[in-house]
């Protein structure tokens, strides 16, 4: 293993890892030499899908590893602390950590454009099945908990119809923050926070996901194709970054419908919807699916 970094490149690529840990990232690995990748580190983004539709012209490239300069002396990662959770098995606990890890977040610009508190995530903490929806609207804002206004009412009845109650499964955000007027959140923003929810996933391991709507699922995927190219199917979704401490859980497998507040405006889907829903009732053997 070469000894030859300088101590100004050692200081900057030390530098650069606590900047990552900042972001949530804690998760590194070294990219095998190779006759195609030269040795060096990798930084993961937490989002990776397995299988993944047909490219379609409408798809923008995404960034999926970030790569920093090489690195080659084991001692340039004593500095770094592992991510708090891994070493918990309690998951309410492991949760907390990542709660407090996120602290009073201004990691983008949202905790300057008015929210009133950051809204975590909800639920089981050992859940077999994970909602995740787009990000906090008003109503959320003001309570802290995720799904609570019209939308969330839909989405308990969603849940109960599977013959679930809300406290059974897990429910939570790609962002965290209300955005200004209920706008789409911007892709950054989405980038920024949702190593946070991959934490989250790592911890609960959930069985299945739902992604609920297009944000949610282009997110999770890095795809940006349309719903209706989205729903119907089966993906394998790692949280890349956020490795469990469970030797046994690797993955989830992940399905996509409308968002509530889409199925509010537009009643007619609900029985798309359903039928999505009856996909992950017969994935997790709940009765009650055709
Ligand atoms: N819409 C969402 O995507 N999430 C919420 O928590 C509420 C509404």
């Amino acid at each position: 293993m070469s000894r030859s970094l300088s101590p100004d490149l050692r200081r900057a690529l030390a530098a650069r890892l606590r900047y990552y840990n900042e972001l949530g990232i804690y998760d590194f690995y070294r990219r095998e030499a190779g006759p195609s990748a030269g040795a060096g580190l990798s930084v993961s983004l937490p989002r990776k899908a397995f299988v993944e539709p047909e490219p379609r012209e409408d798809m923008a490239p995404r960034r999926n590893a970030v790569a920093v300069p090489a690195a080659r002396e084991e001692s340039m990662f004593e500095p770094l602390t592992p991510r708090p959770e891994t070493s918990v098995h309690d998951p309410v606990k492991a949760l907390q950590l990542i709660r407090e890890d996120l602290g009073d977040c201004t990691r983008c610009r949202l905790a300057q454009q008015g929210r009133k508190q950051i809204v975590f995530g909800t639920g089981n903490p050992k859940a077999d099945l994970m909602f995740i929806g787009e990000a906090p609207g008003a109503d959320e804002d003001q309570q802290g908990e995720p799904f609570v206004g019209r939308a969330g009412q839909l989405l308990t009845n969603m849940i109960k119809a599977m013959g679930l109650e809300r406290e059974q499964v897990y429910i939570a955000n790609i962002i965290k923050c209300r955005p200004p007027n209920n706008r789409t959140p911007e892709r950054d923003e989405c980038e920024t926070c949702s190593s946070f929810l991959m934490r989250q996933i790592a911890v609960v391991q959930p069985k299945v996901i739902v992604a609920l709507g297009a944000v949610a699922a282009r997110t999770l995927l890095a795809i940006n194709a349309s719903m209706s190219n989205l729903r119907g199917r089966w993906y394998e979704f790692c949280p890349v970054g956020a490795r469990s401490n469970h030797p046994d859980w690797v993955s989830a497998k992940l399905a996509v419908t409308y968002h509530p507040a889409f199925l509010l405006r537009d009643p007619r889907q609900k029985k798309e919807a359903w039928k999505d829903l009856q996909m992950v009732m017969k994935e997790l053997g709940l009765p009650g699916q055709s």
